[in-house]
């Protein structure tokens, strides 16, 4: 609902009945919000209770005021949507105002917009993904190995000219298996972008290895070469250069590898390449993933593409995929009794899932059009907000848009956000801060971090300032302009001083 919409809602408590059901008609809500003369709420009015004034023969000249006195049942700003769907199922209603500390109604929410949630980033298929998963049914390969697997591993290399890959059953085993093979040891140090999820570290640690936090740079979002080098002159000061740099591509978009590897190649250190969120994405023409000496995709379920869940090691090393296929399963030497020497795990892929992949991985172009119209249509819509600012594309990246995300400019921009976010959420939009960076985590507290400049923090102030909008390649239009109407409507709500207050 826009505005102009919502304030079409709005009658002052002094109208006639006659002008009330025109109101009503006009805005096809089947509710209006009568209005003392001071600007609060005095009730609601629905088609229902206007039919029954004139069946109890009130003159339809006769004020709203002559209807009888009834509490609305209203809630707070800070209201959510289920405390909002309880009061409606509580009263049987299908509207709930909702009213300002100076108990003001500012908004109004329907029942069937809360029954329509809109997800941040949901599971998108195609056609093909049934048949190979029925394949895998019929040929009874269902295991973890299977030649779903196989195919899914040459189609996803092919795909982002990668040489070979590795499927396995997730994200994180794979960022795990990657710090393995660039051979991370407990008591190493490995350098990972803070502005993250966490899964992109955790890893470190399952290796007993120690991570330091390196800032983001403004123009990316993602890894700032300016704090990378001060990191890294730092540790090889002190005879602790990292075992290798998780470099990630946040939210679709790559980092600036012509300025990242050179760094990482003069103190010879391998880089680990977290594409979980850029698969899609491109940097001066060639795909994200395929800059580091691994690379690692993820298919969980709110990514670009979806296996329900898996991952995916890229290389051009075909020895090094090979090994990351050995200690995915278990580390098994070739001798039919199992013989062990090394340490594996249980990360394979299962047929089944690569079989969705791969019938994922046929309509992954598309899915990156659909995210990027969604980005340009919130772009267009929102144009004229001027606080409003978008994360950047610099020129020679293609990024998918994962996510669209925003800033707030301004000195209240934590408290802006908040107030946008807990609006769309009561009318159940999902909307959700930035990342909150490594470094601000109570698990890494003790971590070192190297900010972009000394004496700033980039990504703490991308946290603080920035919203990720509703993003999936299946919303429809109809969805979007739900967003868009009521993100417009927050942003301005937002930018009063009153609502500061
Ligand atoms: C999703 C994600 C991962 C982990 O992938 P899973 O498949 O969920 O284990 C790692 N890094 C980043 C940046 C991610 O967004």
């Amino acid at each position: 609902m826009t505005a102009q919409e919502f304030a079409r809602l709005c009658v002052p408590a002094s109208s006639k009945l006659r002008e009330a059901l025109l109101a009503l008609n006009v805005s096809g809500r089947g509710v209006l919000l009568a209005l003392h003369p001071d600007g609060r709420l005095r009730r609601t009015v629905t088609d229902g209770d206007l039919r029954r004034a004139i069946l109890a023969n009130i003159n339809e000249n006769a004020c709203l005021d002559s209807l009888p006195e009834l509490t609305p049942l209203t809630v707070s700003e800070s209201a959510s949507a289920a405390q909002v769907l309880a009061l409606m199922d509580q009263h049987q209603i299908d509207h709930v105002p909702v009213l300002s500390a100076a108990l003001h109604p500012v908004d109004i929410v329907s029942r069937r917009e809360l029954t329509q949630r809109i997800w941040l980033s949901s599971p998108h298929l195609g056609i093909e993904e049934t048949a190979f998963v029925e394949d895998a049914f019929k040929s009874n390969w269902i295991a973890p190995l299977g030649p779903h697997v196989d195919g899914f591993e040459r189609e996803l290399a092919e795909h982002v000219g990668s040489g070979h890959a590795a499927a396995v059953s997730s994200g994180t085993a794979a960022i795990h298996l990657g710090l393995l093979l660039l051979g991370v040891q407990a008591g190493d140090t490995v350098f990972c972008s803070s502005l993250t999820f966490v899964a992109s570290c955790n890893p470190v640690l399952y290796c007993g290895a120690t991570p330091v936090f390196i800032d983001a740079e403004p123009a990316t979002w993602n890894m700032s070469p300016a704090a990378l080098e001060r990191a890294l002159a730092w540790a090889a000061q002190h005879q602790r250069l990292p075992r290798c740099v998780i470099v990630v591509n946040l939210y679709g978009q790559s980092a600036d590898m012509d300025a990242l590897l050179p760094i990482c190649q003069r103190y010879g250190v391998p880089v680990l390449e977290d594409a979980a969120e850029s698969l899609g994405a491109s940097y001066q023409g060639r795909a994200s993933g395929t800059f580091g000496q691994v690379g690692v995709f993820s298919f969980n379920g709110n990514k670009i593409i979806t296996t329900s869940g898996g991952g995916m090691l890229v290389s051009q090393d075909p020895a090094l995929m090979q090994r990351a296929r050995k200690l995915s399963t278990q580390a098994r030497e070739p001798a039919a009794h199992y013989e062990h020497t090394q340490l594996g795990f249980n990360y394979r892929m299962s047929n089944v899932l690569a079989g969705i992949g791969r019938g994922q991985l046929r309509v992954l172009k598309q899915r990156v059009e659909q995210r990027r119209r969604v980005h340009q249509i919130y772009r267009a819509a929102l144009a004229d907000l001027p606080q409003v600012q978008w994360m950047p594309e610099p020129e020679g990246y293609h990024s998918t848009r994962w996510l669209s995300c925003l800033t707030l400019a301004g000195p209240n921009a934590a408290l802006k956000c908040e107030l946008v976010m807990r609006s769309l959420e009561r009318h159940s939009i999902e909307a959700r801060p930035v990342w909150k960076p490594m470094h601000l985590q109570p698990l890494y507290k003790e971590a070192a971090y190297f900010p972009h400049e000394i004496g700033g923090d980039v990504s703490a102030g991308l946290f603080h300032a920035g919203i990720c909008l509703p993003s999936g390649s299946n919303l429809t239009d109809a969805q979007l302009q739900r967003v868009v109407d009521y993100l417009r409507r927050a942003l301005v709500l937002a930018e009063d001083e009153r609502a500061l207050a």
